[in-house]
């Protein structure tokens, strides 16, 4: 298959085109891109997407309803749905800093669920 993937390492946004078979983990050819990092960046894309997971939680105790998280590192895009339908169910008690483990491997990705936010 072709996939054409907008690189968002810089703001030049390089347009590249790999050819290949993502369930294989085959590339065939990659071009369009101006540098390694594209090169990388592209690679990674068509193989194994990820993104960061970025939501919020309910909240108690805090005059505030909702506090932002975000995964600690990037996660599988496939898993980006069944994340949000666990944070649904989380609710945090304040006080929580940015920064603090709301969830040790998240999903089972390695990544922790963190604040992205504070409440007191
Ligand atoms: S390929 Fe290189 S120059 Fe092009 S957008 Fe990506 S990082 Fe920037």
């Amino acid at each position: 298959m072709e996939k054409k993937i907008i690189c968002i390492t810089c703001p030049k946004g390089c347009v590249i085109t790999v050819n290949g078979d993502p369930e294989k983990g085959t590339i065939d050819s990659l071009e369009g891109n101006e540098c390694r990092r594209g090169d990388t960046y592209a690679r990674n894309e068509f193989i194994h997407p990820v993104r960061i997971l970025t939501s919020s939680v309910k909240t108690e105790g805090c005059a505030a309803p909702l506090m932002a998280v975000r995964t600690s590192a990037p996660i599988p895009k496939e898993l980006l749905f069944a994340g949000m339908e666990e944070i649904k169910k989380i609710t945090v008690k304040a006080p929580v800093a940015v920064g603090d483990v709301l969830v040790e491997n998240f999903l089972g990705t390695g990544a922790n669920l963190v604040a992205a936010g504070s409440i007191e």
